[in-house]
């Protein structure tokens, strides 16, 4: 999978952490820790499905994984999987953009919003583009 934050290639290695279960199924954390000396965050997801447990030797039950899953959440980094912002970006472009793509999953018209804020403003410092006059 690709790491959502440094953008590296990598194997992922899954740990799974069992919340509970209510009355839409089981819910799960699912953690992916980044190799990439650079990075080495934490990819995390919110999940929700089925549990399928394992039966260790010693006995007993212990949670594997959600299998099938139904729904599952970009927790950490939070927002879409958008690309980061080239560095020779300037910084006054990229708050908007940022914000735009956090806000995105939770109210596309507040993203839509952010998105023509960032445009105007590229439009009038890059492009010399002036408020319509009407
Ligand atoms: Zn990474």
């Amino acid at each position: 999978m690709k790491c959502p934050h440094c953008l590296v290639e990598f194997h992922a290695e899954v740990e799974w952490l069992h919340l509970g279960k209510d009355k839409k199924g089981n819910w799960a954390i699912e953690k992916y820790p980044c190799p990439n000396p650079d990075c080495g965050k934490f990819i995390i997801y919110l999940v929700q499905g089925d549990a399928i447990w394992s039966q260790p030797a010693a006995g007993g039950r212990h949670f594997s994984h959600i299998q099938p899953v139904k729904r599952r959440f970009l927790v950490n980094p939070k927002g879409s999987n958008r690309p980061p912002v080239p560095p020779e970006v300037p910084p006054d472009f990229t708050e908007d953009y940022i914000e735009a793509c956090l806000v995105l999953p939770d109210s596309p018209k507040a993203s839509a919003a952010l998105s023509r804020r960032c445009l105007q403003h590229i439009l009038g410092e890059k492009a010399g583009v002036k408020k319509k006059v009407k």
